[in-house]
Parts: structure tokens; sequence; C-alpha cells
């Protein structure tokens, strides 16, 4: 079957809450676009809902951005309202894919109260996109993206058709901030202190599904899709 033709075949289905584990730089924010093409539920990544309120210059943004521009994670308590305001909107109904968030336990077990509150939207599965750790600075040094689609490239795995150039929109397409070598090196810190005891949360549970992601996009993307298709919801 065709891509379009699958889209079409699986856009009336819900997919339910989809976690992404994985560390930063691992392929969770490519591997969400690609279930958003597939199944038409939106991302809701926490990242991309901050870097918004930065650029917004709201309350939340200034309180955040020094926390990101560090590399460390956004105190827990500032999020909540921000991620139920967004999982509460109309076409998160049918199943929403998280990226980036839970972080840290309090924001899992917040969640696990979220989703028994709105047990409408069904259980949750969570999928853990693993990468080792010369393959992850390789990969978050590489990493550019467009501000306008937010297509995300990198130049030495999966680069534009013409460098730095978006291949949809024709925009420039900018390093983050937080891309720089000494920025990744604190995310890579806070990811190990904070979000690696996630696994062993969620792993206790019963619910954690793993996924080789070191492989080609495309063969995650087909192991992704057959825990969404297969996989046990607990
Ligand atoms: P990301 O795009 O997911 O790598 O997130 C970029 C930055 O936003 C992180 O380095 C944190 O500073 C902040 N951030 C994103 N999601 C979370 C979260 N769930 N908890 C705390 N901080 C977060």
């Amino acid at each position: 079957m065709k891509a379009e033709s699958q889209k079409t075949a699986n856009s009336g289905q819900g997919i339910g809450p989809l976690i992404l584990l994985g560390p930063p730089g691992g392929g969770k924010g490519t591997q969400a676009k690609r279930v958003v093409d597939r199944y038409g539920v939106p991302q809701v990544s926490t990242g991309d809902l901050l870097r918004d309120h930065v650029a917004r210059r709201t309350e939340l943004g200034g309180k955040a951005k020094a926390f990101m521009e560090r590399g460390e994670l956004v105190p827990d308590e500032l999020l909540y309202g921000m991620v139920s305001e967004r999982l509460e909107q109309s076409d998160a109904a049918r199943g929403f894919i998280l990226d980036g968030f839970p972080r840290t336990v309090a924001q899992a077990e917040w969640l696990d109260g979220w989703l028994a509150d709105h047990s409408q939207v069904g259980r949750p599965l969570v999928i853990n996109v693993e990468v080792g750790y010369n393959e992850l600075i390789k990969r978050l040094t590489g990493r550019r993206s467009c501000p306008t689609c937010g297509r995300i490239y990198n130049v030495a795995t999966n680069p534009p058709r013409v460098a730095e150039v978006c291949d949809v929109d024709g925009s420039r397409l900018v390093t983050r901030k937080d891309d720089r070598e000494e920025v990744i090196a604190e995310r890579l810190r806070e990811y190990e202190r904070q979000t690696l005891p996630l696994l062993d949360y969620y792993g206790g549970q019963g619910r954690l599904h793993e996924v080789d992601g070191s492989q080609p996009a495309s063969e995650v993307a087909a192991a992704v899709q057959e825990r969404i298709e297969h996989g046990d919801r607990v």
C-alpha cells in the first residue's frame, strides 16, 4: 500500500496516548512527526511548546528561558498547566504523541493522574527509543531544523537536498541554541540524572516497549508502528 492510501486507511483510527521516551537527539521528534503523518494525531512536544512561549515572551517563557539555555530541565510545576491545556484541545481526543514529556518521575506521576481523570483518551503506550552516547553526540551537533515548518534534518545522516535550506518551504535552516556542544553535555547529564529513572518507573508497571533507535529512521519507524498496532497497553 502506498503511504498516502495508508494514511487515509489509518486516519480515522485513534491510537490513544503514546509516550516516546529516549535521550535528547535520539530521534523522538523525527519519529513523532512520522506518527503524526500516518495516524493524524498531534505531536505534543514540551520543548516546542516552551520555545513558542519564549518566542512570544509570555510569563512562562520568561521563567523557562534561562533553564533551557543552560540545558537544564524547566521546573515541573511550570509545565503542568501548559501540558494539560494542550492535551485538552479537541485534536488530541483520538490520541496524541508526547515527545519530551514526561522527563522526571514526578512528571510521570502527574501524567498518570491526568490520564486517570481523562480515561476516554485510552491507556498509554510507552516506547523507549534507545541510542548510544557517541551516536547521540554526532546527531545532536549535526542537527538543523526549519524555523517555519519544524522539519528536522541532520547534516550527516539526513541532509536537505540543498545545504542549509528546507526541502519543504525553502526557509534557511537553523541550529538550536541548546545544540551547542557544552549545552549538549549538560542536557545529556540531565537526561541520565532525571529521565533514565523513568525506564524503571514504566518498566515496573510492565508498560515499557523498547525500540533500537540506532537503526535508520525508516526501520525505527516500522518498529514504532508495530508497537502502536500490536503493543500491550497496560
Ligand atoms: P527538547 O526540545 O525536548 O530537547 O527540550 C528543550 C528544553 O526544553 C530542555 O532542555 C528543557 O530545558 C526544556 N524541557 C522540554 N521538555 C521538558 C520537560 N518535560 N521537563 C522539563 N524541561 C523540559
